[in-house]
């Protein structure tokens, strides 16, 4: 099975019938004119924001996130044991937003191959020079890496359009970036945990800048997980979601990149991986929690 998202806007449908307490929005358009959707469970004052699929190949996290909505909303709503966690308690202190796929351009071309309907398609191809575009797909449908697409020491990695890295024409070039940066700027979150693949790895800082607290809750996170905390060097190091909320927010920013092995994941791994994550995200809703108390 693979996520793509088609099968995403299923779950969705299916998670609203079945608990109407969880909120859907669309937070804007990719390239393709799909709508990127944000969920919303909880009510509590406090906000955590977690997102996936910023790369086509990673589209098991979209799988964890939607798995975790599901688990997280049938615990609050038989007033169960989550974890070890009261996940009504929690849900009362602390609002969770979830982007579950940011690129759903990038995914479908990832899992499905380049769309002939895409506007893009011929220019793709001359400028890429492959023809097989499943299986190495990360950017978006007109071949930008959004996660180097951020104003946070954005910079030129590669001078055109392909599969990885390429970094766009300027810093938020992308309808996906814009629609994610308006929607964080306006939500005022506490905290940003962007989901990748893979390595087992968590990432806290951007470039040296740390924000309060953040390594703690990066080593509480490792600690549940059996995660490693690291810091990024080379090109992972700017231009991502996660650098761009700790630049211009100063707070609290994580990437965690799941599973291990080589992208894409096998749909085999989402259990272990839901099992490791889950426990990460409900650390950072912990630690929110706190602060209420
Ligand atoms: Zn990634």
């Amino acid at each position: 099975m693979s996520y793509d998202y088609k099968r995403l806007v299923e779950d969705i449908e299916k998670l609203s019938a079945k608990y109407p307490v969880i909120e859907t929005k669309s937070i804007g358009m990719s390239v393709m004119k799909k709508p990127i959707y944000c969920l919303k469970i909880g009510d509590g004052e406090r906000k955590l924001f977690l997102n996936g699929a910023h790369h086509g190949l990673e589209y098991l996290t979209s799988a964890f996130l939607m798995k975790f909505l599901f688990e997280f909303a049938r615990a609050i709503s038989g007033n169960c044991e989550f974890f070890g966690y009261d996940a009504k308690e929690l849900g009362e202190n602390v609002s969770l937003y979830i982007v579950p796929m940011v690129n759903p351009d990038g995914v479908d071309i990832a899992i499905n191959g380049l769309d002939i309907t895409n506007p893009y398609h011929q220019k793709l191809i001359s400028s890429v020079g492959i023809h097989s575009f499943n299986k190495v797909w990360q950017s978006n449908a007109r071949g930008v890496d959004i996660n180097h697409n951020y104003n946070a020491g954005w910079r030129v990695v590669k001078t055109k359009p392909c599969e990885s890295k390429y970094a766009g024409p300027y810093s938020e070039s992308e309808p996906e970036t814009k629609a994610m940066v308006d929607f964080i700027r306006k939500m005022d979150f506490d905290t940003l945990i962007a989901f990748h693949s893979q390595g087992k790895e968590i990432y806290y800082d951007f470039d040296g800048t740390v924000a309060e607290n953040s390594r703690h809750l990066a080593e509480e996170m490792a600690k549940v997980s059996g995660y490693a905390v690291c810091v990024p060097t080379g090109s992972a190091a700017f231009g991502g979601c996660k650098d761009w909320f700790i630049k211009e927010f100063g707070k609290a920013g994580f990437t965690i990149e799941i599973g291990s092995g080589k992208n894409p994941l096998p749909i085999d791994m989402l259990s272990e991986i839901y099992n490791d994550n889950a426990k990460i995200i409900l650390k950072a809703m912990e630690e929110l929690y706190e602060k209420v108390h």
